[in-house]
């Protein structure tokens, strides 16, 4: 998205590292705005948000932050000073994988009514009925996230002790590089766990194509739980490893995802 606002001269963007705080620091000077995603998708690298938002505030830049992977249970930058958040409605709070929404906060009423006006004018208003499974969704949306994170830590754990794993990404497990950081000041860790596949690729894809429980398909948050080989869209950044598999956990029995992800290696 911000590739195609550079291309039409738009908008001149630095991108970096979120997970490395001196670089972004660096890349402030002078910018006007700093956009940043954590934990980020699909690599769940975690900002060293409290600190990134002094710096801003203390640069007057202006700091957006899509929450959608840490959702306001566990993490809140509103709170820490950002002018703005971005949820992915779509994914936890509609939490059902049926209907696609966006929303944005702010404290601020100037931009408020701004953001508004731009709504009004380009449209992008949800009808009544995708309002309403939003709302539906989200009257469970503590039960189903606090479910989907405890499951999710448990996979991570058993993924890490996995023959065919070389790497598991989840900042909740105390061995990854995110968790200390994380610890010190989000609340939980979310319920998306990535894993590299030993094996590689074609492995990889061959083992989402072979679960019976989990759905084979991209999106998140949703109560029932997903998997897929990101690279295998051409679009995903190549920073994002061949082999890796994005697993959004759901809320089903941790038994059965477990017993799931073990035969789907051992018949793929
Ligand atoms: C899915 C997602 C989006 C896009 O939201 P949609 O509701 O699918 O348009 C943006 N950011 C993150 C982190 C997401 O996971």
């Amino acid at each position: 998205m911000l590739h195609s606002f550079v291309q039409s001269g738009r908008l001149e963007v630095r991108f970096v590292d979120i997970a490395n705080t001196d670089a972004v620091i660096a890349a402030m000077n002078g910018a006007a705005f700093l956009w940043l995603e954590s934990p980020t998708n699909p690599g769940l690298e975690v900002a060293d948000m409290p600190t990134l938002i002094v710096a801003a505030r203390n640069l007057s830049v202006g700091v957006g932050v899509d929450n959608t992977f840490a959702t306001p249970l566990i993490q809140n930058p509103l709170e820490m000073g950002a002018d703005i958040v971005m949820h992915s409605v779509t994914k936890y709070f509609a939490g059902h994988s049926d209907v696609i929404m966006g929303s944005l906060s702010t404290k601020i009423p100037e931009l408020h009514a701004r953001l508004h006006e731009i709504r009004k004018i380009h449209g992008g208003v949800p009808g009544p009925y995708e309002a309403w499974l939003a709302l539906r969704g989200l009257r469970t949306f503590p039960l189903r996230f606090e479910c989907a994170q405890r499951n999710a830590l448990e996979l991570a754990k058993r993924l890490s002790k996995h023959p065919g794993v070389s790497r598991v990404r989840y900042p909740g497990l105390p061995e990854d590089s995110q968790h200390a950081r994380a610890k010190s000041f989000m609340r939980g860790f979310g319920a998306v766990v990535s894993f590299e596949v030993k094996d590689g690729p074609e492995k990889a894809d061959r083992i989402c194509e072979s679960s019976h429980l989990i759905t084979h398909a991209t999106s998140l948050g949703g109560i029932e739980s997903l998997w897929e080989r990101r690279r295998r869209w051409p679009a995903e950044s190549t920073l994002t490893p061949e082999n890796l598999i994005r697993l959004s956990v759901g809320c089903e029995n941790v038994e059965d995802l477990w017993r799931d992800i073990e035969q789907a290696f051992t018949n793929s």
